[in-house]
């Protein structure tokens, strides 16, 4: 490999058709369709932080798209573009290979081209920008929640925390159900035909990236309002309250990052409406509580009272 515009080429280049121009150039040239607002989002991921050493390259280039498209799914935008910058400690062919194409993969099944980025040499990190297009008016944004709504999540929850508290050897697991955990940290599948089929039925959305509640307080600052939720009703997979004690399996499901399902609000006259665009989409919803007038976050337990909620999460998997 002679030189950094080899690696580009070699790796990083492909057809744009979408794209007026695309890598190789001092800027790619990109023309929305008429009529059409972008949606602009960028995540960063560091190696030792967001993924580590031994990982494995495809999964990382899967991942690291993966959570960017999450950000246009929460905003209801069709992807379109996306930059990749990248910081590699050396050319390694047999990983930067395995990490183009579970990239181009998570590309190629959204129609997402790449069309442009940096290259450098340091400690391995991902910087992807991300770029789609939808309709003035219908971006589902954070600040639209109203008191009534119904609260939905896609998916299951705190399968991503538990399958990292069983890499990092603090759970124990047989392997049958740890196979049935690690794809939700390793492989997440961003909910983008979800988020698109909502246009014009939920009133606001956010992507769980960093556990339900954390992420759901963002919609109800920004929406100025409060959510009561049942702890019964979240949609977790049966090994999370096989393996865990009842208060961790609470914390994994509740505060667990990297879930990447989304969380939006609509109102209870839309719920056909929401089951039919979940089904359009080939994902499961499930309601999870209701958006109230007054601020705050209550989550109701199998007693009908509040639980008391800790967000200390994995820390409690230590012995
Ligand atoms: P400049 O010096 O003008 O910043 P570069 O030499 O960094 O240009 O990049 C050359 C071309 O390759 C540019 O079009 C840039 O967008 C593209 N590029 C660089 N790194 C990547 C990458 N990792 N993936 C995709 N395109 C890249
Ligand atoms: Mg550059």
């Amino acid at each position: 490999m002679s030189s950094e515009f080899d690696l580009i080429a070699k790796y990083f280049t492909r057809a744009t058709p979408d794209a007026a121009l695309g890598v190789g150039d001092d800027c790619a040239l990109l023309a929305p369709s008429p009529g059409m607002q972008l949606a602009v989002s960028s995540d960063m991921l560091l190696e030792g932080r967001h993924f580590s050493p031994q990982d494995s390259p495809a999964g990382i280039g899967h991942k690291s798209l993966a959570v960017n498209l999450s950000d246009l799914a929460a905003m209801g935008a069709t992807p379109r573009w996306a930059t990749l910058s990248i910081a590699l400690p050396e050319v390694d062919d047999a990983w930067l290979t395995a990490f183009a194409r579970g990239f181009f993969r998570m590309a190629d099944l959204h129609g997402i081209e790449l069309v442009g980025g940096d290259t450098t040499r340091g400690a391995l990190t991902i910087s992807i920008t991300v770029i789609g297009e939808i309709p003035p008016g219908l971006a589902l944004r954070r600040d639209g929640a109203q008191a009534g709504d119904d609260i939905w999540v896609s998916g299951v929850l705190g399968s991503a925390a538990m399958a990292l508290a069983y890499r990092q050897g603090r759970l124990f697991m047989e392997q049958i159900d740890a196979a049935r955990v690690l794809p939700a940290l390793y492989l997440p599948m961003p909910r983008v035909e979800l988020g698109i089929a909502l246009r014009g039925i939920a009133h606001s959305a956010i992507d769980i990236s960093d556990g339900l509640l954390g992420d759901l307080g963002h919609i109800l600052a920004r929406s100025q309002v409060g959510a009561r939720l049942e702890f019964a009703s979240l949609p977790t997979l049966p090994v999370v309250h096989g393996y865990l004690h009842e208060a961790v399996a609470r914390d994994c499901v509740l505060a667990g990052g990297d879930d990447y399902e989304l969380c939006f609000t609509a109102p209870p006259t839309k719920r056909d409406r929401v089951l039919d665009a979940a089904n359009d989409a080939g994902i499961s919803v499930t309601r999870i509580g209701q958006i109230t007038a007054e601020a705050g976050l209550i989550v109701i337990g199998s007693d009908d009272q509040p639980l008391s909620i800790e967000h200390t999460g994995y820390d409690h998997f230590a012995a």
